[in-house]
């Protein structure tokens, strides 16, 4: 089975929005192992959207619109999948019941437009809106689907998930097949080196397949497997997963929707150490992922952005001589603000960062991109040097990624 996007709204066309809904609904429809071979977005006008839809319809089983079911003028999704489909919209007194409801629980009077979306093309599918107001609808033409969602990600996501997906799966006939998932993250080594270490592994696998999606500080290696049942696809993607911890075991930190700093912090947690940081070119962001773990004062101690050479000195105490000698971003400045810190704060783990971020201020011998950091444990000093590469935000987000791996690692390798 073949699909298509066609993402509707004039905002998008002009550049105001940006269309995450086609990137969403790529990512679910690889999932599932159906092909997408083209995306279309079309603005709010009821001819052009039927001239995008007759173009889908000669090359795909499935469309997918998203946008346009408002209550608005500028809301021509219904109309336009009307006339294409010769289907009438017809009242459903239903909908425009739980579309009252949804004012109502508001305490809001439902404006008179908003009854225009309770008329759908006759024979559709209702996809119900758990969030917001407009159902979106599935038509069935000439064996062929058109499904209508709404704009609204916050709308569109569950009612892809909970009814879209099973009702292509189902079309397609895996009725008796379910699919599951498990993304394994790495981190502290590029793309390319990745790729390489598990190339064979990924090219042999048909299912479980393997997919690899890069994203600025981590990557995401998804297992995907297809079976008749829940359990036979676990064990399948727990034999595919042995396979790529033998050879990524060192670098993936965490699974599914487990986080860097929630690993650490369970880290912390069971042993109960207390941690502090002192940063300069990240200014807080480490600061600020340790502490996105609700009950992070159970480990987290506090934080000093120490950004300039007096606040490094006279908050921190590194020396003047090492800052005249050494520079500001340097192993030994980095190594006194990690055990000042720690000992300041008198916490059993203290982490420091200092580097150039750019895109100015980089030299021959410090480039933009160089990177100290040091993690003292308990007066026991591990030293990093570190050469990003990226924008101002990724060489700090990256900083923080590589302070927080590190850290990781010293506490998943010593119990
Ligand atoms: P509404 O009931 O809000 O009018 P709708 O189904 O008519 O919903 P649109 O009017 O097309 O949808 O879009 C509503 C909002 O949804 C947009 O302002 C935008 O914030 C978001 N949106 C629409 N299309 C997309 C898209 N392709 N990607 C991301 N966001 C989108
Ligand atoms: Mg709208």
């Amino acid at each position: 089975m073949k699909a298509e996007v066609i993402t509707v709204g004039t905002e998008l066309l002009l550049g105001q929005i940006i269309d995450t809904n086609s990137v969403y609904l790529s990512h679910k429809l690889a999932e599932i192992g159906i092909d997408l071979f083209f995306k279309t977005t079309v603005g709010d006008n009821t001819e052009r959207l039927k001239q995008a839809l007759s173009i889908a319809f000669e090359r795909a089983d499935i469309i997918i619109l998203t946008g346009g079911l408002g209550p608005t003028v500028d809301d021509i999704t219904r109309q336009a999948v009307s006339e294409f489909t010769g289907k009438k919209l017809v009242f459903k007194n239903d909908i425009l019941l739980k579309i009252n409801e949804f004012f109502k629980n508001r305490k809001i009077e439902m404006p008179e437009c908003n009854k225009i979306q309770a008329y759908l093309p006759e024979e559709a599918l209702i996809i119900e809106n758990t969030v917001g107001t407009a159902p979106g609808f599935i038509v069935e033409h000439n064996s062929k689907f058109i499904i209508a969602m709404p704009g609204v990600p916050s709308e569109m996501h569950p009612m892809m998930e909970k009814i879209v997906i099973p009702f292509i799966l189902e079309k397609q006939g895996y009725r008796k097949s379910i699919i599951k998932y498990k993304t394994l993250k790495v981190t502290g080594l590029p793309e390319s080196e990745i790729n390489d270490k598990i190339k064979d592994i990924f090219e042999n696998s048909t299912n479980p397949t393997i997919g690899v999606l890069a994203h600025q500080i981590e990557i995401d290696i998804r297992i995907t497997a297809k079976a008749e049942d829940k359990k036979k696809a676990d064990e399948m993607i727990e034999e595919k997963k042995k396979e790529i911890y033998n050879r990524l075991n060192e670098n993936i930190f965490a699974e599914d929707d487990e986080t860097l700093e929630g690993k650490i912090a369970n880290l912390l947690f069971e042993r109960n150490l207390k941690i502090s940081t002192a940063e300069s070119c990240t200014a807080g962001l480490l600061s600020f992922r340790l502490t996105n773990i609700p009950g992070s004062s159970k480990y987290f101690s506090g934080g000093v952005n120490v950004y300039s050479n007096y606040a490094k000195t006279e908050i921190l105490g590194v020396k003047k001589e090492t800052l005249e000698k050494y520079g500001a971003v340097s192993q030994e400045c980095a190594r006194q603000l990690a055990k000042n810190c720690r000992e300041k704060f008198r916490t059993d783990i203290g982490v420091s960062i200092t580097g150039i971020a750019g895109p100015t201020g980089g030299t021959d011998e410090k480039p933009v991109g160089l990177v100290y950091s040091c993690i003292n444990v308990k007066g026991n000093e591990n030293s990093y040097k570190h050469n990003f590469s990226g924008s101002r935000d990724v060489v700090r987000a990256r900083a923080v990624q590589m302070a927080l791996f590190n850290l990781y690692k010293l506490l998943r390798w010593s119990s």
